[in-house]
């Protein structure tokens, strides 16, 4: 089956039948929302505290100059933030992004106030398989939340990076180095951006983005993903 068809029906399924956990599948009961208040609990939350402030801002030095990284879960393969992870992706699930995008949100404190939301795009034949980006669902709960306006246009990805499992992290440096371009640099110019992702392991592949971005002149990038790995 195509796979839009596929996401096309998904969604109809969705609006039709109460929802499970998109964990222990339990049936959802009034009030939750995607994930029972049980699940939810349990949930591995990163801390809003300086020190793992400190930690995620670590994974970029030396690499690419970032103001600060927001993330609001950790990632561990095989915990169920991975099952969180894979249900958004491949079981379709953009309106569970955007949910955790508005948890996400109450993490960001705009002592530094961001002009504008970039999601990390998907290369556009990605885009069209899976049928949704997930950053940029991500991105819109965050925006709703902030009230600041998702830019969809700034960044394009030029290629769709071949799988990176195979390469040393030297060589997914190299692998991901080239894969987008910002596009009216100008109006970036002196801009603080929050740049958004689904999960950040290596950082390898917003580091590209985000040395893109910050090649206009006076702009800064912080980042925001669902799930990093500290
Ligand atoms: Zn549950």
């Amino acid at each position: 089956m195509a796979t839009s068809l596929k996401f096309i029906i998904q969604s109809v399924i969705q609006a039709i039948y109460p929802e499970n956990c998109c964990i222990c599948e339990n049936d959802l009961i009034r009030g939750e929302s995607f994930i029972c208040y049980s699940c939810s609990y349990d949930l591995p939350y990163i801390k809003n505290s300086e020190s793992d402030h400190n930690r995620l801002n670590s994974l970029f030095t030396g690499r690419v100059e970032i103001e600060r990284v927001y993330a609001l879960l950790n990632y561990q393969k095989g915990n169920q933030v991975q099952t969180i992870l894979h249900t958004i992706k491949y079981k379709m699930r953009p309106r569970l992004a955007e949910h955790l995008g508005k948890l996400l949100a109450q993490q960001i404190t705009v002592e530094s106030s961001f002009d504008g939301i970039i999601p990390l795009p998907l290369h556009p034949k990605k885009e069209r398989a899976r049928g949704f980006n997930q950053s940029q669902a991500i991105a819109e709960g965050i925006s709703e939340i902030l009230n600041i306006p998702v830019w969809n246009n700034c960044v394009i990805r030029n290629t769709s990076n071949v799988s990176q499992t195979k390469f040393s992290k030297y060589d997914r440096y190299e692998n991901v180095r080239s894969i987008f371009s910002v596009k009216q640099n100008d109006s970036l110019k002196n801009k603080h951006i929050l740049l958004i992702d689904d999960v950040l392991t290596t950082g390898a592949t917003i580091e590209s983005c985000a040395g893109e971005l910050l090649k206009s002149e006076g702009c800064k990038v912080s980042i925001a993903t669902l799930a990093a790995r500290i």
